[in-house]
């Protein structure tokens, strides 16, 4: 049975990524500090999975106790890593503690790695390094320039990984993910923001009347409505990408980037209008100024990544925001209930 580290595992993403792993026999072994997630997430992906995970309350920062978990842990076969700083407008405002955080983190984990002999990992990238992209759907041999200092730390990332990959000739999986949204099936793991930034979890909380009503960030775009038009990608979809992506490294030791979107965009009108649909809820809407960094449209041609990995988006728009309705409605508190 194949051991799988996985940092950041408490996480959005990386907790259904746990869920997958287990559903798909692996053994997973998780490294969290829990400092923007909640052990609480595990406890159901545990129940969810009616498997054991192993868990250490531990930041990546730490490099003599990530030493130690990998040699306590034996026989890691590879490694997942999330565990980063995510939300672009903090990285404005505190650029170092980003680049601190994020590349020290990778660094020390790739120094950890190298010290047990683990030489496969998949990385939780972003299609915010492309920036403003040139053409959409955008392919993986696009420019590379992120327009903010998450979005470089995700670039530095990749380019420390692919040199580190090259050098020992590891097996370097590069997931530049869209826009993950939705939950799982049951409405028990999901989406836990301390602030939503993002389009669907905030819209989420004005259905639940946690907040008054949403802001459309700019109607003036050069698209069909207005409206900012985006590539949404089911979180469970995301999740089995990363499983396709461990069973390709074991074969293939190089580097490999793939985006992982559905190739189908929507506006933030449209996602609104679903939603009050799914929901039978009001949600209030008003019409903002555009938010500085964002671009009109985004999105992914993922034609690499269904031919390489034999991975497809199985998940549509209604069972995005259903799911996502599902998991707000039975969680109103998010993980502290
Ligand atoms: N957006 C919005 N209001 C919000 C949050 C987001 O209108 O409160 C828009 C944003 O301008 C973009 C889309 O929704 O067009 C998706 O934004 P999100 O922050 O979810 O993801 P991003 O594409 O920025 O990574």
């Amino acid at each position: 049975m194949s051991k799988i580290l996985v940092t950041g595992g408490a996480g959005y993403i990386g907790s259904h990524t746990c869920l997958a792993l287990l559903e798909a026999n692996y053994e997973v072994v998780v490294v969290d500090d829990l400092s923007n997630s909640s052990y609480e997430a595990i406890t159901r992906v545990e129940k969810l999975s009616k498997k054991k995970l192993s868990f250490h309350k531990e930041s990546i920062l730490n490099k003599e106790a990530l030493d130690q978990i990998f040699q306590k842990e034996k026989n890691v076969d590879a490694v997942i890593h999330f565990a980063a700083k995510k939300a672009v407008g903090e990285s404005c405002e505190k650029p170092l503690l980003y680049y601190q955080n994020n590349i020290s983190g990778t660094l020390q984990l790739l120094e950890s790695m190298k010290a047990s002999n683990v030489t496969d990992i998949v990385f939780s990238s972003s299609a915010t390094v492309y920036g403003e992209p040139d053409e959409v759907p955008v392919k993986e041999d696009a420019d590379v320039r992120p327009t903010n200092p998450y979005g470089q730390t995700k670039a530095m990332m990749e380019q420390i990984l692919k040199d580190t990959g090259a050098a020992y000739g590891w097996g370097i999986a590069l997931l530049r993910y869209f826009n993950p949204v939705g939950a799982h099936i049951s409405g028990d793991i999901g989406e836990d923001p301390e602030y939503p930034n993002n389009l669907l979890p905030f819209v989420s909380q004005v259905a639940a009347g946690i907040r008054k009503k949403v802001t459309i960030f700019g109607e003036d775009y050069p698209t069909p409505d207005g409206t900012g038009v985006r590539d949404y990608i089911h979180v469970i979809d995301l999740a089995h990408a990363h499983v396709k992506a461990l069973i390709k490294l074991k074969q293939d030791k190089s580097t490999h980037t793939y985006n992982i979107g559905t190739g189908r965009g929507y506006s933030v009108k449209e996602m609104v209008e679903t939603f009050r649909k799914i929901s039978q809820k009001e949600i209030p809407a008003v019409c903002g100024s555009r938010r500085e960094g964002d671009v009109p449209i985004l999105l992914a041609d993922a034609t690499l990544a269904n031919k390489e990995l034999g991975w497809q988006a199985e998940f549509g728009l209604e069972e995005m925001i259903s799911t996502a309705w599902k998991w707000q409605s039975q969680n109103p508190k998010g993980y502290k209930a």
